[in-house]
């Protein structure tokens, strides 16, 4: 782990898509972070390398059991061609919550963070400039031992890629019809909801599918158990606003706790709107919305920061939200949040490195 980091340049740099071809992780940029482990070494050979496929031993654990975790996060381009990253070390944080989970182990999260910006550096031309696009940054660990026991590996390989990505909105922030799921459920506690690992994200298409078929976007996912207390929206945190208050479901253990959604409530309370943390059933959001008093719902998240939510079906019950309109309070933390992390806005909180 004390290695330092060796770099080597590629010889032949590939082209640049247009602004506007962008789409969400379809291109990548010519180079890659890349480091190992053994269990004698610890972690390795820390190296930035040209972009590159891998090899892998096809008894590589993570083919069969899934053992690998990833994260997602965005650097932004300033008006004054600066690079900015957006609260990193909360990412870095949650991947080795997710390693501990996994049983995989831990990542120096300092040195990560250095390789990172020096990978950024190196691919700065990368980062796209028009209004909404970014620099999409997705580490992940993989359990490479060829072996097909189920335990947890003795190889690793942790690698961060790059990928320019388009605006999330490019025809504005519009609401988007949401399904709320009865039958498929994401995560349980003490599962592996918590944690950025594959299989939450395997086990969460179907249900998707089906929402998709009936003309929605995503699912609202309820609690595994019994199906009542309401989760996360798609893989997004959600936030409703009753009656001047806003909610979102506490981390129970089941839901993974989003850099977007602690920097919503942090913002919320920087504006005077009062915000909670508790478990909210549907049923609760369904007789808010009966009594004229639910008015707004959104979801938060990495990729489109707020998604705002103009229609919930329930049991085949409709819920048209804020007549199908992005409420204030969402336009607010929308334009706040992008704001500072374009290094538009003031950042009070000292969110951006
Ligand atoms: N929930 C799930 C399941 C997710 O995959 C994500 C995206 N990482 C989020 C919530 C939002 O987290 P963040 O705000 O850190 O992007």
């Amino acid at each position: 782990m004390a290695d330092t980091l060796r770099i080597v340049l590629s010889d032949s740099k590939k082209e640049k898509p247009q602004a506007n071809a962008l789409g969400f992780g379809k291109y990548f940029t010519d180079h890659m972070f890349v480091m190992d482990y053994v269990i004698d070494k610890g972690w390795y050979d820390p190296r930035i390398i040209p972009f590159q496929n891998i090899s892998l031993h096809p008894a590589a654990k993570v083919f069969h059991y899934g053992q690998t975790i990833f994260e997602g996060l965005k650097a932004y381009r300033t008006s004054d061609n600066r690079t900015l990253l957006f609260r990193p070390r909360k990412n870095l944080e949650r991947l080795n919550l997710s390693n501990q989970r996994l049983c995989i182990p831990p990542v120096d999260e300092t040195m990560v963070l250095e390789a990172l910006k020096e990978l950024i550096k190196i691919d700065e031309e990368w980062i796209p400039a028009s209004e909404g696009t970014s620099l999409y940054i997705r580490p992940f660990v993989i359990a490479t031992e060829p072996d097909l026991g189920v335990s947890p590996s003795t190889q690793y390989k942790l690698m961060i890629i790059l990928s320019p990505v388009g605006a999330y909105y490019a025809e504005g922030v519009h609401p988007v019809k949401i399904y709320v799921e009865n039958q498929y459920v994401r995560a349980v506690r003490g599962g592996t909801g918590a944690a950025k690992t594959a299989g939450n994200y395997a086990s969460g298409l179907a249900a998707q599918e089906v929402a998709g078929g009936k003309g929605y976007a995503q699912v609202l996912w309820l609690d595994g158990v019994e199906n009542k207390y309401v989760e996360e929206v798609g893989s997004m945190n959600v936030f409703f606003k009753i009656n001047g208050e806003v909610v979102t479901p506490a981390l129970n253990g089941s839901i993974l706790n989003g850099v977007t959604r602690d920097s919503v409530i942090q913002l919320l309370k920087h504006l005077n709107v009062p915000v909670v943390e508790r478990s909210i059933s549907i049923d609760e959001v369904q007789s808010a919305y009966d009594n004229g008093v639910l008015e707004e719902a959104f979801g938060t998240g990495t990729a489109a920061v707020i998604s705002p939510i103009g229609e919930l079906n329930w049991r085949d019950r409709q819920m048209v939200i804020n007549d199908g309109r992005i409420g204030e309070v969402a336009q607010q933390l929308y334009d706040q949040l992008t704001g500072i992390q374009t290094g538009r806005l003031d950042d009070p909180f000292g969110w951006t490195v």
